[in-house]
């Protein structure tokens, strides 16, 4: 496979998105691209390849674009882990601190059968706070969380240390927030 420098540099970089302070990675310039999407779900698809994995569980909103296509590779469904307010069944809720207040994410509740195992993806990591969320969900409703995927980890950010019980695999990192 190419190193992996030219998937960093399909990401574009936005200053101060979307708060001073915040360099923004945009994903989709990368997916535009059509090299750049099959490289990254190529990748993707040869770590997990031999992973059983019964369900890929997709973050919104640009976890549903990587998630779909890597669930149709492996061969598994995909369930959705939306923001509060957007599922249309009955659902499971998980309300979860940011730096300021609190966020909510839902999932429906018959998104995961007990023991299922579950791949986690979203593009990015950053302080992990959504995927232990989504996590969290997912465990209550009794499935195993074989491993959480991601196209960007922000390091200095330390997702992964907030995330250390689970198996972590991204493509590219970023310095700085
Ligand atoms: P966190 O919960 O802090 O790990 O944040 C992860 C979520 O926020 C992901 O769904 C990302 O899409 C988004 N996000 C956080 N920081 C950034 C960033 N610097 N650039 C792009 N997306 C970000």
């Amino acid at each position: 496979m190419p190193p992996v420098d030219y998937l960093k540099d399909l990401v574009r970089t936005i200053p101060d998105f979307p708060k001073p302070g915040i360099q923004f990675r945009d994903i989709t310039t990368l997916i535009q691209d059509p090299w750049g999407f099959k490289q990254a779900i190529d990748r993707f698809v040869e770590h997990y390849r031999y992973t059983p994995i019964d369900v890929v569980v997709a973050i919104e909103s640009r976890g549903f674009i990587i998630g779909g296509a890597l669930a149709h590779h492996l061969n598994t469904g995909v369930a959705i882990v939306r923001k509060k307010g957007k599922l249309p069944f009955k659902t499971v809720k998980l309300e979860y601190a940011l730096e300021y207040g609190t966020d909510c994410i839902e999932m429906h509740v018959d998104a995961i059968r007990p023991g299922q195992r579950c791949l986690v993806v979203d593009d990015l990591l950053a302080t992990g706070g959504t995927c232990q969320a989504s996590c969290q969900l997912i465990e209550r409703m009794g499935g195993n969380i074989v491993g959480c995927a991601f196209i960007i980890e922000l390091p200095e950010l330390k997702g992964r240390e907030r995330l250390s019980q689970y198996d972590l695999h991204s493509l590219i990192e970023f310095d700085g927030e």
